[in-house]
């Protein structure tokens, strides 16, 4: 099959007939690739996660890219043109965003906080206005204001998701695509590579920040959270 996208952690094969092909690969990157690493089983725990998260959100009336879920590791999806946007939605402050504003760490931002980043590694995914990514012909002004909507309604969903499980949903990454009708869709991943998850008794971090701080027990956390999503 003929690869459309070798991206860091997933390849994406052309499947004909308006379908991709998604395969998650066992391989975990942080700071734009620059720190790598292998861990076997990673990319099946990850899109058996997402897997289960997009057909939730399917289920709760958002629009996605997820058609079918082939084990191990590989997706069935509609093939979808990728918007260099980055929407990233935050319950709660911490990461980059403590690093560049005087929030305390760990304190509810609420309402949350809805952000773009332009997806762009040479330039280390900087933050968009309207303007800018208009500027850059990234997308239209209203497609920003679907993906802001659509983000929020990932959020209310998967928040009480996560609360039943005893995770609390910190925040998280989106990225939409284009479909050839025209319509944008939710696209990528769900996973604990793309979203911060604690958990709600001992304030565990069950997510990327785990390899992104060398703090171990990487698969055993993202196995955790398996467990808890399949539940
Ligand atoms: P921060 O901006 O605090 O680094 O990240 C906010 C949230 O978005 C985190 O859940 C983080 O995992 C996710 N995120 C932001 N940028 C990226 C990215 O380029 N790749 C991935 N996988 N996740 C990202």
């Amino acid at each position: 099959m003929k690869i459309l996208n070798q991206g860091k952690v997933k390849t994406v094969y052309d499947a004909g007939d308006g379908r991709a092909i998604i395969e998650f690969r066992d391989e975990i990157t942080a700071g734009d690739g620059a720190k790598k690493e292998t861990k076997e089983g990673k990319g099946s725990i990850n899109a058996e996660i997402s897997a289960r998260l997009l057909s939730l959100l399917e289920g709760n009336g958002v629009a996605t890219h997820f058609q079918e879920f082939q084990r191990p590791n590989k997706f069935i999806v509609e093939k979808v043109e990728i918007i260099p946007v980055e929407v990233i939605l935050r319950n709660i402050a911490t990461g980059s965003l403590v690093r560049r504003y005087p929030f305390e760490d760990g304190s509810e931002l609420s309402p949350p906080i809805v952000e773009f980043g332009y997806k762009n590694d040479d330039y280390h995914d900087p933050m968009l206005n309207d303007d800018i990514a208009l500027a850059l012909g990234l997308c239209s002004r209203e497609d920003l204001t679907l993906m802001r909507g659509e983000a929020l309604k990932v959020n209310e969903v998967l928040k009480v998701f996560f609360a039943e499980r005893n995770i609390i949903l910190v925040d998280f990454k989106l990225e939409f695509g284009r479909t050839r009708k025209g319509e944008i869709v939710l696209a990528d991943e769900i996973s604990p590579d793309t979203c911060r998850f604690w958990d709600k008794e001992t304030g565990d971090v069950m997510d990327k920040d785990r390899f992104r701080r060398d703090m171990g027990s990487v698969l055993e956390f993202y196995s955790e959270v398996r467990r808890r999503v399949l539940s």
